[in-house]
């Protein structure tokens, strides 16, 4: 009988695993492989090959497509983590107004997690030019990112999304994993969590090998800890048939999660180079009704070796668009030097392309958290068919154009504005938010879930991007990990509290 078994190794899980190995019995089950620097997915094809589908069940990546949206997530050792840049960002206090916790209780953990992430700031990224240009278009709102990478061992590929082979990248795997393993966590890998029962004393899972067809086996635990991701969690609490409140899936967040370039801009790039996301301008407004809310504006590049590709599709899109009559008013005039460096992209010589004057900008931004869960046969999904219309997505739209008016080049929107096209995320937030009680929220701010029935599910917590409250505006995993150092610490006490009792 385990103490405790979490499940997932995403941020959630790998904090609650690390942390209660050394004062219980912890099981760790985790439905996607550990990837080894050397592994990770390599070009288009490698990445076709990587994804997770019934031919290849515990493969590292996975989209799911609701109405108006895309959902991306990894399955991995280390969640999602696997495939991140590793930013590490702390939300602007106003973005816990209407939790059950401010910033203040949650400043100790946020500053747990720092020290066990060990994230830092790029010490080259003055050199890359994207913070000169963010300090001409928004004086005073640079920030300058921490991630957790080992920057000496950083060769500036920019492929730190499908994972990196170099062995760069400090990932969960790194840091609370390995602390896990050491205190003796017992994991099971590429086993996947089929079915979450009730017992006398505790819950029975039943586990099988990720893709498998038999029935699996029963094992059972006093305490559960759902850190399946937002989605994965999602799906194991509406398989269990537990009763949850009315917000159970409701009010779910993207993240204001968006991906836009400034083509071909009149700034150059020092350095045709790839490089992880290491600065932002954080930009804060007030909206209709008078809440203070965050963009972060986060400045990228194209991974080195996707650049032809990239090229030759942004290219394309902007004629596609002008020839469909949109944008037409954003398309400078196709001048022989603009079609020259067009060219010199799709040739690849980098340093002289309309590439290296692009700048690509990754969004996050507090959106109004109005998607909806739908479950389907293949899993939940997040129904928002109009999140491009969302106030932090025309606001990032406007702030672009207004940039392109400054320094030149092309707006190619994110591509949830273009007509016919969905949003694409990778920080699907919420569905089982925290709150005070049944009629404000899933979970208590310590991840117990409310029973309609009255009182709180016994033995049951949810520690993963599924339990935070609306959006962030800034990257999440600083936070789902705050979260769970929050609750593993509440755990460790309620495990002591049952040891000590007659
Ligand atoms: C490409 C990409 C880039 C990103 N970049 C950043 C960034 O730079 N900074 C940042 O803060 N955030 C970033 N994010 C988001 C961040 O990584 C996620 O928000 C975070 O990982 C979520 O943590 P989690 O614990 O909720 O779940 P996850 O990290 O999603 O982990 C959940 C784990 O549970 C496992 N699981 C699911 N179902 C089962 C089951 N039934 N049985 C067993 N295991 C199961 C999954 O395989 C997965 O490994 C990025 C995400 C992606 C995909
Ligand atoms: S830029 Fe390349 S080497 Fe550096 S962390 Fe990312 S993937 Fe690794």
């Amino acid at each position: 009988m385990y103490d405790v078994a979490v499940i997932g190794s995403g941020y959630g899980g790998a904090v609650i695993a690390a942390r209660l190995a050394p004062h219980a019995r912890v099981l760790l089950v985790e439905r996607g492989a550990w990837w080894r620097p050397g592994q990770f997915p390599e070009g288009l094809l490698g990445l076709a090959r990587a994804h997770m589908g019934a031919h290849n069940p515990a493969g590292l990546w996975a989209m799911r497509l609701g109405a108006g949206t895309g959902l991306a997530f990894a399955s991995a050792f280390g969640g999602s983590s696997a495939v991140n840049y590793g930013i590490t960002a702390q939300p602007d206090d106003h973005a816990f107004a209407g939790w059950p916790l401010t910033a203040a209780d949650l400043a100790p953990w946020f500053a747990r997690v720092h020290a066990t992430l060990g994230a830092s700031a790029d010490p080259r990224a003055e050199r890359l030019g994207d913070q000169q240009v963010l300090d001409e278009l928004e004086p005073g709102a640079r920030v300058d990112l921490e991630n957790t990478i080992d920057w000496d061992r950083c060769d500036q590929c920019g492929r730190c999304v499908p994972g990196c082979n170099r062995g760069a990248k400090r990932s969960l795997d790194r840091t609370y994993l390995a602390l896990a393993l050491d205190a003796g966590v017992e994991l099971r890998l590429r086993t996947e969590l089929l079915e979450l029962a009730r017992a006398r004393d505790g819950y029975r899972l039943r586990l099988r090998a990720t893709g498998a067809v038999s029935a699996g086996d029963w094992v059972p635990a006093r305490r559960v800890v759902l850190a399946a991701g937002a989605l994965g969690t999602l799906d194991l609490l509406h398989r269990s048939g537990l009763p949850l409140g009315p917000w159970f899936g409701q009010r779910m967040s993207l993240n204001g999660d968006g991906l836009a370039f400034l083509y071909d801009t009149r700034r150059r790039l020092s350095g045709h180079s790839g490089a992880p996301i290491s600065t932002a301008a954080r930009l804060r407004f007030t909206d209709d009704l008078g809440q203070p809310r965050t963009l972060m504006v986060m400045s990228g590049r194209v991974p080195r070796d996707a650049m032809r590709f990239t090229g030759a599709a942004l290219a394309t899109l902007l004629e596609l668009l002008a020839a469909r009559g949109e944008r037409r008013r954003d398309r400078p005039a196709p001048t022989p030097g603009r079609w020259r460096r067009r060219l010199r992209d799709l040739v690849g010589v980098g340093e002289h392309g309309a590439l290296s004057r692009t700048f690509m900008y990754k969004l996050d931004g507090q959106d109004g958290a109005r998607g909806t869960a739908r479950f389907t046969g293949g899993g939940a999904v997040i129904d928002w068919p109009d999140y491009a219309r969302d106030p932090i997505m025309q606001l990032a739209a406007a702030r672009l154009r207004r940039w392109a008016e400054q320094i030149g080049g092309v707006v190619v929107p994110d591509v949830a504005t273009l007509p016919g096209m969905r949003s694409f995320s990778v920080h699907p937030l919420g569905g089982c938010r925290l709150g005070r009680d049944l009629g404000d929220g899933v979970v208590d701010d310590l991840g117990r879930p409310f029973d309609p029935r009255g009182g709180l599910h016994p033995g049951l917590r949810v520690a993963d991007g599924s339990i935070v409250r609306g959006s962030l505006g800034v990257p999440p995993s600083l936070t789902i990990a705050a979260l769970a150092e929050r609750i593993a610490d509440d755990l460790i006490r309620e495990v002591a509290q049952a040891r000590a009792a007659p």
